[in-house]
């Protein structure tokens, strides 16, 4: 069962709490895939689900299944997550899931990763605290041409426009990194690029024919994670 934009054609167009509504559908299925505008939302419908709740995103909180393929596909191009270096680039506040992904690649050993932001965008203190706690190597910079030579991983993401109560922050940030040709002359030659996708303009199309552009082996995988996913919490 889907309700797409449950807001306007569930009962939550009258009024109905996401807990009752989470209540009602746990009646009726197996399994909850829950994608929501708030952050919390997927733990506030697993507190009072009698079913599994998968968080399909919430918010600017987290992406677990995205993390999950990600470091799936990490582990397929390169075959290790041990001692891999990540550069996670653009809207790392509002983005969830370089928050995922950040968390749990500090289940790994030496890893290191780079916050490439502005200061308006940076990673939260929640997932830097985190990754101290668990003894994870993490630099922030704003110099994306720095870092490109240095790791094995870049992770490109979209600055989230729907996040932006101001459209003129949207736009002035809109552009800031750009993985072009330039960019792929930089980095490694056994670098990969990666991006939870959609993609506005933050990749050009011109990089897509480059064995190292792995964002569309990377979406593929992501059935392949869920499907497994949906088995395990299935059976
Ligand atoms: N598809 C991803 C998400 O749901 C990334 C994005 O929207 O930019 O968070």
């Amino acid at each position: 069962m889907g309700t797409d934009n449950a807001r306007e054609f569930s009962s939550a167009a009258k009024g109905e709490t996401l807990e009752d509504t989470i209540r009602i559908v746990s009646g009726y299925s197996d399994v909850i895939v829950l994608r929501h505008n708030e952050e919390g939302a997927a733990r506030r419908a697993a507190a009072v689900s009698d079913i599994p709740v998968i968080n399909a995103g919430d918010g600017r909180g987290q992406h677990p299944t995205q993390a999950l393929l990600d470091v799936y596909t990490i582990k397929d191009e390169l075959n290790r997550l041990d001692g891999v270096s990540v550069a996670m680039v653009g809207d790392l506040a509002n983005g969830r899931t370089v928050r995922s992904l950040a968390y749990l690649l500090s289940k790994f050993r030496d890893v290191t990763i780079w916050f490439v932001a502005p200061p308006e965008v940076a990673m939260g203190d929640d997932i830097k605290a985190h990754l101290d706690e668990h003894g994870v190597r993490w630099r922030e910079t704003r110099e994306l041409d720095e870092v490109l030579p240095l790791v094995d991983v870049v992770y490109q993401t979209r600055i989230q426009k729907e996040r932006f109560a101001d459209e003129a922050d949207y736009l002035r940030l809109k552009g800031i990194y750009r993985i072009d040709e330039d960019a792929m002359a930089r980095l490694r030659e056994d670098a990969i690029v990666m991006h939870p996708l959609p993609r506005v303009d933050e990749i050009s199309p011109d990089v897509d024919s480059d064995p190292r552009a792995a964002y569309f082996r990377q979406a593929r995988n992501g059935l392949h994670i869920r499907m497994a996913l949906l088995d395990m919490v299935l059976s």
